[in-house]
């Protein structure tokens, strides 16, 4: 008999995962899948990093590393911090983790109490009401609608925080919608903030670099709530390094102290190896970033010439990150052979199986009748699956 808690009972399996494990499983039968699921650069890890984790090895970095990361990581992390950002960090009040969904459960974890309320705007990832679920508190969801960008309004933040409120998860840029928040609406939200001393602000930032509307902003950057901001990023995105496992947290010393106590017990160091190819990324060249990013930039004004062609859907246009996610609901409730689709998740299945595209539901996202289709995938790649999309909808009756 299954002796699970209620604790693990009530976690929801991931999503992204779950529909690139599918589309893997089909490719893996023969079978031409498309893989618009999971969000990961298609690009190889450039170079430089992967020769500095060869030294690595060779070097002997096979002990344990610190807990909370190299110290010669954590002083890179500070500098990038300041160069890019204008933020300034002590290499103490950062924490390195195995990679920035780690680092992300550490901060909710160390800062979520029992019944604590956090504040999540929909479209939101996957994984964030699930790692509150984890911490013990009760999500909060704010919904936002396309026609603002699926941005938070500060008005909206400030009628929600109650006693309860102990954090606020802001994604910019936004994974699922792309949405990137200009500096003067994070200064409005800020302002909300700043009123109400209890609450944190969870900066979710690993798509920083992948950003065509202009330089990126961080809520950190406000002076008023600098002290109850933890930023979350990560080399995962900016350096194609996804299996690599690498991310890192900033905040306050009590907080990073708090969270390399966590991960001392439960994982220890993120990879020796990992971490002197994340020093090396954050320290040597960065022009591998702007010709990802310009990558990125080109294959969405190519996908968004497509989905123009597609009748009835309602999207954003992505200010940055790799993924559209235009609401699909006008193909809701039709059907195709006999069978109806239901909903966003029959919508996916039917595009993965009949049309060999790996998209995920945005149900899973909390927003019902859309569909999130990264476009971290080859241009080729990209036009064909369009394409069938096309051919796929227009089955629809
Ligand atoms: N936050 C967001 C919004 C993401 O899309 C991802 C990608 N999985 C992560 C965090 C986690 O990044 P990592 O792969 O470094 O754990
Ligand atoms: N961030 C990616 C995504 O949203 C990776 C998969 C995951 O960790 O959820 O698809």
């Amino acid at each position: 008999m299954e002796q699970l808690s209620t604790r693990i009972k009530a976690l929801a399996p991931s999503a992204t995962i779950a529909m690139n494990q599918k589309s893997q499983e089909l490719k893996a039968k023969g079978v031409d899948v498309i893989n618009l699921s999971v969000g990961e650069p298609d690009f190889p890890t450039p170079v430089h990093i992967r020769e500095a984790a060869k030294k690595a090895i060779d070097g002997n970095f096979s002990h344990y590393a610190p807990v909370p990361g190299y110290p010669d990581l954590r002083e890179a992390i500070a500098m990038k911090f300041r160069r890019e950002n204008n933020l300034d960090y002590k290499p103490s009040q950062i924490v390195v983790s195995t990679g920035a969904k780690h680092a992300l459960a550490n901060a909710m974890i160390c800062l979520v109490d029992n019944g604590d309320e956090v504040i999540i705007p929909a479209p939101y990832w996957v994984s964030y009401v699930e790692q509150v679920k984890i911490a013990g508190g009760e999500n909060v969801i704010l919904e936002t609608s396309v026609e603002d960008d699926y941005k938070l309004k500060p008005e909206q933040l400030r009628a929600a925080i109650t006693p309860r409120t102990k954090v606020l998860l802001l994604c910019s840029p936004s994974n699922p919608t792309g949405s990137v928040y200009t500096g003067e609406e994070l200064r409005a939200l800020a302002e909300v903030i700043a009123e109400n001393e209890r609450v944190f602000v969870i900066a979710d930032e690993i798509y920083e670099h992948i950003n065509f509307s202009g330089g990126h902003q961080s809520i950190a950057r406000f002076e008023s709530i600098h002290d109850r901001v933890v930023v979350i990023n990560g080399v995962s995105k900016a350096y194609a390094m996804t299996g690599w496992r690498i991310g890192y947290l900033a905040g306050p010393e009590w907080l990073a102290k708090a969270c390399s106590k966590l991960q001392g017990q439960m994982t220890s160091g993120a990879t020796s190896i990992a971490q002197r190819a994340a020093l090396a990324a954050l320290t040597e060249d960065q022009s591998c970033v702007k010709e990802m990013a310009d990558a990125f930039l080109r294959r969405r004004n190519l996908i968004l010439d497509h989905l123009k062609e597609i009748e009835g859907i309602r999207y954003n246009v992505p200010g940055g990150a790799f993924y559209v996610f235009p609401d699909f609901s006008h193909y809701i409730g039709r059907s195709v052979n006999g069978k109806k689709i239901e909903n966003d998740m029959d919508l996916c299945l039917y595009l993965l199986e009949d049309a060999h595209i790996a998209t995920v539901p945005g149900s899973a996202f909390g927003a019902e009748g859309c569909v999130r289709i990264s476009y971290a995938n080859s241009d080729d790649n990209l036009n064909k699956a369009m394409q069938r999309l096309k051919d796929a909808l227009a089955g629809l009756k």
